[in-house]
């Protein structure tokens, strides 16, 4: 409709309404494309790492080829210095040193870099009628039954008596066997089909990993054997060296594109790697920031951030502190005066299931990056909630950059909820909101984002680290 067509009415809603924007309607042809090219990179990513360990390895490698270099404590850098500082092989922390002095605080994205799975036990392999499998314990939120029927790989690392730590990832390349979890035929799960799905048993979860005896014999647990013999032939390993190892069970799909139109793509793991590439990609294509750009690669975000590497540990704070003291300064005054995106998904809106959401509040793929102010669960429980003023001016500096975004809670007040790293970057007293991209399928063994999210996810990371003042 052309413009002086438009009613008194129309025109007084185009002023005073608010609606989220589509990019997907809104895209011209350069820009789809633009989204789609920056995608086939993110595709490999995914494919590469899986687990933390291996994102850790592939952005340090990547990190080095754009001039990072291994942060050294006491030391004074110059504005467009790149550093970066690993943590156990499971977290790391890439920096670009800013012109503006450290006393006015960092500029960070914090995002995860573990995901759902499947671990091994400690004591994981057994054989069970002339069968051997692996015990497992699934690692962070997992609707337990998605994980039967579905093609494994095992990924991780085994510590050898003599220290050596061996890389295992089997089940990647063309040519690799496969691992698997059954699941009982519907011919016979009448009763099995009559439990709620809450119902499904753990302890189920076992991984098919052969079925040859080592040779026909009177002895027991020869197929055990067989496969101890395999793995001791190939890595030199026996059973006791899987007691210290994590080793786990992921996905073993590629990512791929979805759609007849490709816009989507579908991939074990966006949650939080998406994230975590959009933001890292973003520090790599930032040369001289203002404010000293950080972006923080954390692992066991699915477990609550715990332990050394989650980001309830105190390593962000200890590397703030080691910033801040060669220019005289506390770590807690940088932070204090530090700003954070919170960098995870939120729950797409799916059209099969819209019974959870609240339409007005939900994320939707193709509306851009996802804004949440908050997190937590019914009763705004157990999570940051990120200021009015904070929250307006990553909007404004969104809109300043042509960023489409939209703003969401996780479904329904009281339908569940969830949480993020985002309260914990709080609790150190820096600024901080959610921002990510729109999931669905989230926590599946395949998930599903929009290319188009992803770029634009990428683009507000870009404008965060590149704001040379509030907006
Ligand atoms: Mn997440
Ligand atoms: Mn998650």
């Amino acid at each position: 409709m052309a413009e002086q067509e438009k009613s008194e009415i129309q025109k007084l809603k185009d002023t005073l309404f608010y609606e989220q924007k589509n990019g997907a309607k809104t895209y011209t042809a350069a820009q789809t494309k633009q989204a789609d090219a920056y995608c086939e990179a993110y595709k490999s990513f995914l494919d590469e790492a899986k687990m933390e360990r291996e994102a850790v390895t592939y952005a340090v490698r990547t990190a080095q080829t754009k001039g990072f270099v291994a942060f050294e404590k006491g030391k004074q850098y110059q504005p467009g210095d790149k550093v970066y500082t690993v943590n156990r092989g499971k977290a790391a922390i890439f920096a670009v040193f800013g012109t503006k002095p450290m006393a006015e605080g960092v500029r960070m994205t914090a995002a995860h870099i573990d995901s759902p799975r499947l671990d091994l036990k400690q004591s994981p392999l057994y054989e069970d009628n002339d069968i051997a499998l692996f015990k497992t314990h699934y690692y962070g939120g997992i609707k337990k039954y998605q994980w039967t029927t579905i093609p494994l790989a095992l990924h991780g690392v085994l510590v050898k008596k003599d220290g050596t730590v061996l890389h295992v990832r089997i089940g990647e390349d063309a040519g690799d066997p496969l691992f698997c979890v059954t699941d009982l035929l519907p011919h016979l799960a009448k009763e099995q089909m009559k439990k709620p799905m809450t119902a499904f048993d753990a302890e189920k979860l076992n991984v098919i990993i052969g079925s040859r005896p080592f040779k026909d014999d009177k002895e027991s647990d020869l197929v055990k054997l067989n496969i101890l013999h395999l793995l001791n032939e190939k890595y030199g390993v026996t059973e006791a060296d899987f007691l210290s190892a994590e080793l786990a069970m992921v996905p073993a799909f590629k990512a791929a594109d979805i759609g007849f139109d490709r816009s989507m793509i579908g991939s074990y793991g966006h949650d939080d790697r998406v994230c975590a590439y959009t933001s890292f990609t973003a520090l790599l294509d930032t040369d001289l920031p203002a404010y000293t750009s950080v972006c923080v690669l954390a692992d066991k975000e699915e477990i609550g951030s715990e332990g050394s590497t989650g980001l309830q540990s105190a390593f962000l704070a200890y590397f703030i502190a080691d910033l801040a003291k060669p220019y005289g300064l506390d770590g807690r005054d940088v932070l204090t005066a530090s700003k954070c995106l919170s960098a995870d998904v939120n729950a797409a809106f799916d059209p099969t299931y819209p019974e959870v959401m609240e339409k007005k509040n939900a994320s939707f793929i193709n509306h851009g990056v996802v804004l949440s102010k908050f997190t937590g669960h019914g009763g705004k429980y157990d999570t940051n909630d990120a200021s009015a003023e904070f929250t307006a001016e990553v909007i404004r500096l969104l809109d300043n950059n042509d960023i489409i975004w939209h703003m969401a809670e996780l479904g329904k007040v009281d339908e569940g909820g969830g949480g993020t790293v985002a309260k914990y970057i709080g609790d150190l007293n820096v600024d901080v909101i959610d921002v990510g991209v729109p999931v669905l399928s989230m926590h599946a063994p395949f998930e599903l984002v929009s290319k188009i999210d992803v770029y634009e996810t990428y683009k507000a990371f870009v404008a965060f680290f590149k704001a040379d003042a509030q907006a």
